[in-house]
């Protein structure tokens, strides 16, 4: 890599104006070692790879995220401070939201501000916020710019008090835009959507909740998220477990305390080095008595670099700043045409080989990064993640490699294996037993599954996700043919660089505007035509690639944990500017796109 590349330390900022600078490589430049350095680091990224696909069990039957029975206590909401009690409800309204996180606030506003009124959210949780609801492990924040992430800051007059937001200053924000906008008075809480079927003969949809609802809607927005429901690693014996054991996004503050004071008398264990743990981690290990950490796969650990809210540069900020700022990071990011040029004119082996040589020369200077901060040279050893940088979610955090120079803090690392067994005292591994008196599941969430808990029923019958064992089919990833009026929000075949919550805020002003033509015009459905599903996957499929990068990744849920995958069953991935062109080609072209019916 070029020095200048070098020195451009992605995630370091200091500048509230900019973006939070993330790694990108240019095949146009050079490397800077002979070829067979990286042969060889390349050849122990396929080791480390294979050596974790033999251990594990085929792609995700290793997790369950099934938590029933004796594992219900898992999915428990910690939040709720009582059941609601409630007598089911049976009634209609025009739009109606599964969810009530960020996608359902940012699309519920939007729809008021085009006059629909009559409006639903239904919400597994006992409050708004979705992710940031559920999350509130301690050290949880976001890693893009919250001058970016957190949306409507202008509408609410607000500027968050650090470049990098804490999620509880998120959770009050999604509280804060429910507020402002009425939407606290639409919410049915502490309620699952069970079903979601399509009346053909109504042109309707008809919902089932776990509180006996039988509700109906025109329009119905599928707003449950990306990551929401929490899935546990397999291993032989975890119910015989007599400690105190949670899952990081149901995080007991109640056993912890508030500040993990009650931790200080307390053995502490951590199963997961995610981009959670990497956040969880610096805290427990300066409130536990001790703290262990096991850990299959480490994570790559970038500069975090976060910076306070400059109050003058707050005050300087003039009406319409956010918009203006989204617009011009958007814009940013649109393909410099000449340099995409010089890019597609060079030798696709040699593009192929820089981009890849950059890639390891990013995740070198994070390991020099691990020699320099953590002082055991054997646990500095075992921190390495050995795979391409976005193999694995990169991570941003300044006290998660000194927190294993803290002598309390044991590294136990699992060399790809990941913990067999759990016994009444704790974790188990290669015979040698780890008693613990709290055991904190920091693994994961079952992924972009649509209609988590849900059924959805289009017009033949067909459940969403039948249809898409044949590969996925939308458009924009919002339409499905064959489900009328139904939009689905942050799942595939949308773009999901940048910021998530930009585009879910993209495709809110997308659904809330087919939602107001269709008003207007009187008609009773939209439905996308399939050949324009034909089309967007057919996009999605192009700018998905024809490498085999995908596979040659060590496994995690970015590759479907190394199971063999379809190329359109994953994000588009041309480019977040590409993508709202898309959508604002289709305005006033609907008729083009979609099938409306009477
Ligand atoms: P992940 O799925 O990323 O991580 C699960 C972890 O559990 C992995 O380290 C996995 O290892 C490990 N694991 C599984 N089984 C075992 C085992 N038997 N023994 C030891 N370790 C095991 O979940 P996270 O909750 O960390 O993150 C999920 C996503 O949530 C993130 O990728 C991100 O998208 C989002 N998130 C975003 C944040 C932000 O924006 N700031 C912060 C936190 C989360 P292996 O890697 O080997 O599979």
């Amino acid at each position: 890599m070029a020095d200048a590349q070098l020195k451009d330390k992605p995630g370091q900022v200091n500048d509230p104006n900019k973006m939070a600078r993330r790694a990108a490589f240019d095949p146009t430049v050079g490397n800077e070692k002979p070829q067979a350095y990286y042969n060889d680091i390349k050849a122990k990224f396929a080791e480390e790879r294979d050596k974790r696909l033999a251990y594990r069990p085929k792609g995700l039957s290793q997790y369950t995220s099934d938590l029933t029975g004796e594992l219900e206590k898992y999915e428990t909401d910690p939040w709720a401070e009582e059941k609601i009690e409630r007598d089911p409800i049976e009634d209609h309204v025009e739009c109606l939201f599964i969810g009530g996180g960020f996608s359902a606030l940012l699309t519920a506003a939007r729809l008021r501000e085009r006059g629909v009124e009559s409006i639903r959210i239904v919400e597994k949780g006992s409050d708004v916020g979705g992710t940031w609801y559920w999350n509130r492990y301690p050290g949880a924040a976001c890693d893009v710019s919250s001058y970016d992430y957190l949306p409507l800051l202008d509408e609410l007059g607000y500027v968050p008090k650090s470049f990098f937001a804490k999620g509880p200053e998120i959770f009050a924000h999604c509280q804060a835009i429910a507020h402002k906008y009425d939407l606290y008075d639409l919410a049915i809480f502490q309620t699952t959507v069970t079903q979601t079927h399509w009346d053909e003969k109504e042109k309707l949809w008809r919902l089932s909740t776990d509180r006996g609802d039988k509700l109906t809607a025109k329009f119905v927005i599928v707003a449950n998220g990306t990551l929401a429901k929490p899935k546990l690693t397999k291993v032989k014996g975890m119910e015989s477990y007599e400690g105190h054991a949670f899952h990081s996004s149901r995080f007991d503050f109640d056993f912890c305390g508030y500040d993990l004071e009650n931790l200080k008398d307390k053995r502490v264990g951590i199963i997961g080095t995610g981009a959670t743990a990497v956040q969880i981690i610096p805290r427990l290990a300066k409130a536990a008595k001790s703290l262990h950490v096991f850990q299959r796969t480490p994570s790559a650990i970038d500069i975090r670099d976060d910076i306070p809210t400059d109050p003058q540069w707050a005050a300087s900020l003039k009406p319409g700043w956010q918009k203006q700022r989204l617009d011009r990071h958007v814009l940013g990011t649109k393909p410099d045409l000449n340099k995409r040029k010089e890019i597609e004119a060079m030798d696709r082996a040699l593009r192929t080989q820089r981009y890849e040589n950059h890639n390891i020369e990013h995740q070198m200077r994070l390991h020099r990064r691990i020699e320099e901060t953590v002082e055991n040279a054997e646990t500095a050893e075992k921190l390495k993640p050995w795979y391409m940088h976005r193999c694995k979610r990169p991570t941003y955090d300044d006290e998660y490699l000194p927190a294993f120079n803290i002598p309390t803090v044991h590294l136990v690392d699992t060399d790809g294996q990941g913990i067999t067994e759990i016994n009444e005292r704790g974790p188990v591994f290669e015979g040698q037993e780890y008693p613990v008196d709290v055991l904190i599941y920091a693994t994961g969430f079952e992924v972009q599954v649509t209609g988590i808990y849900n059924d959805i029923r289009g017009v033949d019958g067909l459940e969403l996700n039948d249809k898409y064992k044949e590969g996925m089919r939308t458009v924009f990833g919002i339409h499905s043919a064959g489900y009328p009026n139904l939009f689905i929000m942050g799942g595939y075949q949308a773009s999901f660089q940048f910021n998530l919550t930009f585009m879910l805020q993209t495709q809110g002003f997308h659904i809330a505007e087919c939602i107001k033509y269709t008003r207007e015009t009187g008609y009773a459905t939209i439905d996308a035509k399939r050949d324009t599903e034909k089309w967007w996957v057919g996009e999605v499929i192009k700018y998905r690639g024809t490498t085999n990068r995908n596979k040659e990744c060590t496994p995690g849920y970015y590759n479907f944990e190394g199971e063999d995958n379809r190329r359109e069953d994953g994000n588009y991935n041309g480019g977040m500017w590409q993508y709202c062109q898309h959508l604002d080609e289709s305005k006033g072209r609907y008729r083009e796109y979609f099938d409306f019916q009477q």
